[in-house]
């Protein structure tokens, strides 16, 4: 099952989902911390314009971070 990368405009927090494409089209995920509907899919491979975030090393890798890891916030 593929794993969804997001980040809730809210409250900034980032988690995953993994989900069918037909929970992906049927489903609106919402935040985990705040339940905020206000989120928006990021991706790994993408660089980031600006680059604020290109070459930055976070806790974990979001590809293969559960939802339930801590170490993203
Ligand atoms: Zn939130």
């Amino acid at each position: 099952m593929p794993t969804y990368n997001y980040k809730c405009k809210d409250c900034g927090r980032r988690f995953s989902l993994e989900l069918t494409l037909a929970e992906k089209e049927s489903c609106q995920p919402e935040c985990p911390d705040c339940q905020s509907c206000n989120v928006f899919q990021t991706f790994n491979r993408v660089g980031v314009l600006g680059g604020s975030k290109s070459g930055g090393v976070s806790g974990c890798s979001a590809s293969s971070c559960p939802s339930s890891c801590r170490s993203c916030d």
